[in-house]
């Protein structure tokens, strides 16, 4: 049987955190499908081509692992993609109360669906796409946290939205 995973995010921009979690959801499932949501609401640094870009390349090597961008109800993009699962990553108890309200949602909307949860790698716990967003435009290194392609999209210059 072929088991594929959705693993949903924002992903502004994508981290070594969140390659991570997709490697470790690849012992688990045959297949991991990562959605990038379109969350205009979250007024993203990038917009979501350029996100789905950076997802694409990051995992370009790897053929269990496809990009898609999605807008609507994670439970549909499931069944279209033929996923039984949601993969998620949880870093610390902090990350806690919105995966569980979130995983308890979506199992609301479709029984059928589990959420899977993975623990960060112990010298990710603290990479956020937040974090790498405020440190680079500030001028930071985070050439050890993001994958490669992301530097090029981190132009100096390149400022966060302010938060609404
Ligand atoms: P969202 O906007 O849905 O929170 P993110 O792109 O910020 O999207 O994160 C997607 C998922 O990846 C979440 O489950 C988040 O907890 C997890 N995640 C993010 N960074 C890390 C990390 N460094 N290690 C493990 N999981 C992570």
């Amino acid at each position: 049987m072929n088991r594929t995973a959705i693993y949903p995010g924002t992903f502004d921009p994508v981290t070594l955190g969140h390659v991570d979690v997709v490697r470790r959801g690849l012992k688990l499932f045959d297949r991991v499908v990562v959605g990038v949501a379109d969350n205009p609401g979250k007024g993203p640094m990038f917009d979501v081509e350029e996100r789905l870009e950076m997802v694409k390349e990051a995992f370009s090597d790897a053929d269990n692992v496809k990009a898609v961008r999605f807008s609507g109800l994670l439970v549909d993009l499931a069944h279209q993609q033929g996923a039984h699962a949601i993969l998620r990553g949880l870093r610390a108890a902090s990350d806690f109360e919105y995966e569980f309200q979130m995983a308890t949602m979506n199992r609301r909307l479709d029984e059928r669906i589990e959420t899977a949860f993975v623990m960060a790698r112990e010298d990710y716990t603290f990479v956020s796409s937040r974090f790498i967003r405020e440190i680079s435009s500030m001028g930071g290194d985070v050439s050890e946290l993001v994958p490669a392609v992301v530097l090029r999209f981190l132009k100096p210059g390149k400022q966060p939205k302010p938060i609404a």
